[in-house]
């Protein structure tokens, strides 16, 4: 995702994405990667890092940004945004990125449902857990999470 390709830069990438419901605040954005230390995400990803997409975006990579894995990793948490000094909305262009992969046939339009599903699935089985720990607090230094994720599914 890294390697930059001169002839395939498109500079109306940002525009279109600026233009886009959601896309506008793309273009005050001035790397100052504090959206990138605040997402959750980058913690267990250390290849997802928001203002290196941004970045990317601002560019012109538009077939690498919308061709990537990448762009389904975001949980749509809007940390990024909460603390974002340009007020960027980064979940809100990231929504706006996968709707432009699906549109260029990137990814199959059932695959934003299916990232959705997921999301659902992980909070309500951490929801799960945590009331499993929750009732049974006594035991709660010593938990197996990977055998309380197994009790709780
Ligand atoms: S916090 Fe805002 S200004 Fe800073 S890199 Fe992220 S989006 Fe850009
Ligand atoms: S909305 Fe996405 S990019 Fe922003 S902090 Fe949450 S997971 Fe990270």
């Amino acid at each position: 995702m890294e390697e930059i390709l001169i002839e395939q830069l498109d500079p109306n990438f940002k525009f279109q994405v600026a233009g886009k419901l959601g896309g506008e605040s793309i273009k005050a954005c001035f790397a100052c990667g504090t959206c990138t230390a605040a997402c959750p995400v980058k913690g267990v990803n250390e290849a997802f890092d928001p203002r290196k997409i941004i970045h990317m975006v601002l560019l012109g990579m538009k077939k690498q940004v919308l061709s990537s894995d990448i762009i389904w990793h975001c949980i749509q948490c809007k940390s990024c945004s909460f603390v974002c000094p340009q007020d960027v909305k980064f979940s809100e262009i990231m929504a706006v990125l996968r709707n432009m992969a699906i549109e260029d046939n990137y990814a199959h339009p059932s695959f934003k449902e299916t990232v959705e599903k997921i999301d659902k699935f992980s909070l309500e089985i951490r929801e799960k857990m945590l009331l499993n720990i929750l009732n049974k607090k006594a035991e709660t230094l010593e938990v197996n999470l990977k055998e309380l994720a197994k009790s709780s599914i």
